[in-house]
C-alpha cells in the first residue's frame, strides 16, 4: 500500500447548490481507482442559460479515466443528485448502486432515455455493503426531505470516509427513516478519517425542526379555510405530501393530485414500500363532480415553474378545476433563491382572482430538509472525524462550514469544484486543480457551457438581429444593393422611416463606393457590411445588433 493515496474531487455541487457530482479515488497518484457519488442537475435561468433544459457537471475528467471507475453510488433521488445519470452514464458505463426507492426513480429516468433501468443494482441499508475495487461502501439511512436518503460509509485501506449526503436530524420525519443517532455513532466508533458533509444550512443558526412540528399548523390552516383549497410543495417531499393529505382528510376533504411528478412520486413511494396509508386520491374528473369545499388540490410547481399545475391554476382552469374568490392556496415550501420572480407572479395571479395565498409564514408551514448550524455541530461531535470536508453548498456556505469545523478543533478545507484534496494525511491537503466544466442539455443535445451556443443566444436576445443579403453578379458588381431583415429591433428609428429602409440605403451606398478588391473578397465584404449595418443601427435606434451577412455570387 506504500505510496497509495486517498483523494476527494468534487466536479459539481461544491461552490454552488445543485448538479452534485463527487469523486473519491484510492491508489497510486494518477492511477487511483475511482468511486463516483451522485450525478445531479441544476436548472437553467433566463439570465445565464436561456432556452437550456438542464445543467450538469462536465464529466470530461471521468470520461478520460472511465476504465478506472469502480462504480457510481446514488445517495438519494433528488434531481440535484440523480438528474444527470441518464445523460452521463453512456459516457462512463460504470456500475450504478442505489437503495430501492432511489433506484426506482433513477431507473424511470434511464428508461425514458432508452437505457435499461435494470443496470441499477439495488443495495440494502448498512450494515450491508458492496465492494467496489478498494472501496467497501455501505448506504447509511438518514432523514432528509425524500424517502430512503442515505449517507455513505466508504471504507478504504487508509480508513473510513463518511459522506453524509443531504440530511437533517429529524427523529419524526413522517415518511422515510428517522435520524438514528445510535446507528451513526456505531459507524463512528472505529474512527472516521474524513466527514464529507452537507453545508446547505450552515448559515441558519437555530436547530432544525421536525416534519412533525408543522402538522398542527397545516391542519389549523386547512380546517379554517372555506371554499376550494389548493396547496403545493416539492413533489419529491413525500412526507409533506402525506402531512398535507392527512390534514385535508381530517378536515373532510378529498385529495386530488395535480401534475405528473406528484402522481409519479406517490406511486413510486407506494411501490417501494416507503409510503403506506396515503389517503385515497380522486382523479380531476371525479373531483369536478364534488362540492368545492370538499376538495383539496395538491399541485406541482412550488418554485413557480411556468408549465406546472400551480402556475396553470393561477392562470385559469386546469383539468376542469378552477380557483375562485374566497378560495385558499397554500405554499408549503421554501422559494429557492433565483425562483422568486416566478413564484411572485403566481401569488399575484391568485390575488387577482381573489384567492388567499398563504406562504411559509416564517417557517410555520415548512421545514427544511437540511441540517442547520447546531445540527452540523452535533454531527461533527458525533462522528469525531480527523477532518471535515464541506460539500453541497455555495462558496460562503463551504467557507462557513470549514470555519465551524475549525472552531471545534477539526481540520477542514474549502474545496470547490475541481479541487482535488488529498485525504491521506492527518489534514486535508489540496493536491491538484482540475478544470471543472458544465454541460447543458439543450433540446436533445448535450453542449458545453463554453461552446458559445448559449453565448450567441444571449447576444441575439440582448442585441437583436439583422440579416443582410447581397448578390454579386458575374462581373463582380453588387446586383441591386442590399436586402435587410431585422428581428427583435425597433422598426422605426430616429429618422422616422423604417429601420430596414435606412439600413438598405446605407448599405447600398457602401456597395456603390466599394472597390473591386472588397467586392471580390467574401471575408472583407462581410466585415464591412457588418460594420456599416451596426453603425447605422446605432445611429438610428441606439443599439448595435448582431449581423448575419449572406453573400451570393452569380457565376457565368
Ligand atoms: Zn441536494
Ligand atoms: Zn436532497
Amino acid at each position: 500500500m506504500n505510496g497509495d493515496q486517498l483523494i476527494y474531487l468534487p466536479l459539481g455541487g461544491a461552490g454552488e447548490v445543485g448538479m452534485n457530482l463527487y469523486v473519491y479515488g484510492f491508489g497510486r497518484p494518477g492511477k487511483e481507482r475511482l468511486l463516483v457519488v451522485d450525478m445531479g442537475v441544476s436548472f437553467p435561468d433566463m439570465d445565464g442559460s436561456p432556452g437550456v433544459d438542464l445543467i450538469m457537471a462536465d464529466p470530461a475528467w471521468l470520461v478520460e479515466r472511465a476504465d478506472r471507475i469502480e462504480g457510481i453510488v446514488l445517495t438519494h433521488a433528488h434531481e440535484d443528485h440523480i438528474g444527470a445519470l441518464a445523460h452521463l452514464w453512456p459516457m462512463l458505463k460504470a456500475r450504478v448502486i442505489a437503495r430501492r426507492f432511489t433506484g426506482l426513480l433513477a431507473g424511470m429516468k434511464l428508461e425514458e432515455a432508452g437505457l435499461d433501468p435494470k443496470l441499477i443494482e439495488v443495495v440494502g441499508a448498512w450494515p450491508e455493503t458492496v465492494t467496489l475495487g478498494p472501496f467497501t461502501v455501505g448506504v447509511l439511512p438518514i432523514s432528509h426531505s425524500i424517502p430512503e436518503s442515505a449517507g455513505l460509509v466508504i471504507d478504504t485501506p487508509l480508513g473510513r470516509v463518511v459522506h453524509t449526503g443531504d440530511f437533517k436530524l429529524d427523529v419524526t420525519p413522517g415518511v422515510g427513516e428517522a435520524w438514528d443517532e445510535a446507528l451513526w455513532a456505531s459507524v463512528a466508533a472505529p474512527g472516521v478519517r474524513a466527514l464529507v458533509c452537507d453545508s446547505t444550512n450552515v448559515l441558519v443558526t437555530h436547530p432544525g425542526r421536525s416534519e412533525a412540528d408543522i402538522a398542527a399548523a397545516l391542519r389549523a390552516v386547512i380546517a379554517g379555510a372555506t371554499g376550494l383549497i389548493g396547496a403545493t410543495t416539492f413533489a419529491s417531499n413525500v412526507a409533506r405530501l402525506k402531512t398535507l393529505a392527512e390534514a385535508a382528510t381530517a378536515a373532510g376533504r378529498s385529495v386530488v393530485l395535480l401534475g405528473r411528478a406528484m402522481r409519479r412520486l406517490v406511486e413510486a413511494s407506494v411501490e417501494a414500500g416507503v409510503l403506506t396509508d396515503f389517503p385515497r386520491v380522486l382523479s380531476p374528473e371525479e373531483a369536478v363532480e364534488l362540492p368545492r369545499q370538499n376538495l383539496f388540490l395538491l399541485a406541482t410547481g412550488s418554485q413557480g415553474e411556468r408549465r406546472a399545475a400551480t402556475a396553470s391554476l393561477s392562470r385559469g382552469k386546469y383539468l376542469g378545476l378552477e380557483m375562485k374568490e374566497g378560495d385558499t392556496f397554500l405554499f408549503s415550501s421554501k422559494t429557492i433563491p433565483g425562483n422568486e420572480k416566478g413564484v411572485l407572479r403566481i401569488w399575484n395571479n391568485f390575488s387577482e382572482m381573489g384567492v388567499d395565498v398563504i406562504d411559509d409564514r416564517g417557517g410555520a408551514l415548512h421545514v427544511s430538509g437540511h441540517a442547520n448550524r447546531p445540527d452540523l455541530q452535533r454531527m461533527h461531535a458525533l462522528m469525531r472525524p480527523a477532518m471535515v470536508v464541506p460539500m453541497h453548498g455555495d462558496h460562503r456556505m463551504l467557507r462557513a462550514h470549514a470555519a465551524l469545523a475549525n472552531e471545534s478543533g477539526i481540520a477542514s478545507v474549502i474545496a470547490v469544484n475541481g479541487t482535488m484534496v488529498d485525504l491521506s494525511g492527518d489534514r486535508p491537503v489540496v493536491a491538484e486543480y482540475v478544470e471543472p466544466g458544465r454541460l447543458y442539455l439543450d433540446g436533445t443535445m448535450l453542449i458545453g457551457a463554453m461552446d458559445g451556443v448559449v453565448r450567441d443566444r444571449i447576444r441575439l436576445a440582448l442585441n437583436g438581429h439583422v440579416i443582410v443579403t447581397v448578390i454579386i453578379d458575374d462581373d463582380g458588381e453588387a446586383l441591386g444593393g442590399a436586402w435587410c431583415e431585422t428581428m427583435g429591433l425597433a422598426q422605426v428609428g430616429e429618422s422616422k422611416v423604417p429601420l430596414v429602409d435606412i439600413l438598405e440605403e446605407d448599405l447600398g451606398q457602401f456597395l456603390n463606393r466599394a472597390d473591386r478588391a472588397t467586392l471580390g473578397d467574401d471575408d472583407r465584404l462581410e466585415e464591412n457590411l457588418r460594420r456599416v449595418a451596426r453603425q447605422t443601427a446605432e445611429a438610428e435606434i441606439g443599439k448595435k445588433p448582431e449581423v448575419t451577412v449572406v453573400i451570393s455570387r452569380l457565376s457565368a
